[in-house]
């Protein structure tokens, strides 16, 4: 346990996390469920702030159109417009627990989502409300762990959490799925993630949380519990900061 605990939170959640292996299904009702869950009964407990920013690969990531000859910047921008997709999956789970929620945007879609303004993001989070910051930054060439970090450090926040969904627990010396060898790292600089060329996020995103101070803890979103201990400063996956 660490003395103080995180009060304004950043959860980066992939698209993917969104679907299941068990369906078909490109959002799956039963996960979404599954991850509404985890995320209202987090915040119930009070004294936590939390914003969620959510990924499109899911639906749509930018670099496969580009790689099949797609204008990179139109290809992007699907996979933001993938992103607000998902953010709405997760608003309606969420507000079905009975938490509220808002959407905020960074592409203009005044019928889908508020447009994001810092001010009133931070007004909504200290109401008490989930956030979910969709459409990444609106800017192609990003994916969107740029954006959480970018958005942790906009709106003060103390620590990026990112949630793991395929069964990766951390951050590992290598794929523990293709070398069952590869060890678990519990605490790690940034500069050992970038020395080490570690897959924890995009490294313009590590780089960035570097440059800010911006602490990061990479674990298991889809272990029940997993998310309230995260937040309680447990030691679940690895810490890097
Ligand atoms: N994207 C973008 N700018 C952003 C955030 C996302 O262009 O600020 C696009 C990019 O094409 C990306 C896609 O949206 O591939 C979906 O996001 P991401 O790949 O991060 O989804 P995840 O892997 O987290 O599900």
């Amino acid at each position: 346990m660490v003395t103080e605990l995180p009060r304004r939170v950043v959860l980066k959640l992939s698209g993917e996390a969104l679907a299941s292996s068990a369906s078909d299904q490109t959002i799956d009702a039963n996960t979404v469920d599954f991850l509404a869950t985890e995320i209202s009964s987090a915040v119930a407990r009070g004294n936590l702030e939390l914003a969620v920013v959510v990924g499109g690969g899911n639906i749509w990531r930018g670099a496969t159109g580009a790689m099949a000859g797609m204008n990179r910047a139109s290809s992007d921008l699907m996979g933001m417009l993938g992103t607000v997709i998902n953010a709405l999956a997760l608003q309606d789970a969420i507000e079905a627990h009975g938490r509220q929620t808002r959407v905020m945007s960074a592409i203009n879609m005044d019928q889908v989502a508020e447009p994001y303004i810092r001010r009133r993001a931070v007004r909504h989070l200290e109401k008490g409300r989930v956030v979910i910051f969709a459409a990444g930054m609106g800017n192609p060439y990003f994916t969107t762990d740029t954006p959480a970090a970018q958005r942790a450090a906009e709106i003060e926040a103390d620590i990026v959490l990112k949630g793991t969904h395929g069964g990766v627990d951390g951050v590992y010396s290598e794929d523990p799925r293709k070398n069952p060898q590869a060890t678990k790292y519990d605490e790690l600089s940034f500069d050992e993630v970038i020395a080490k060329d570690l897959r924890v996020m995009d490294m313009t995103a590590i780089t960035f949380c570097k440059d800010n101070h911006l602490p990061l803890r990479v674990f298991d979103l889809m272990l029940p519990g997993n998310l309230g201990r995260a937040l309680d400063g447990h030691a679940v996956g690895t810490l890097v900061h």
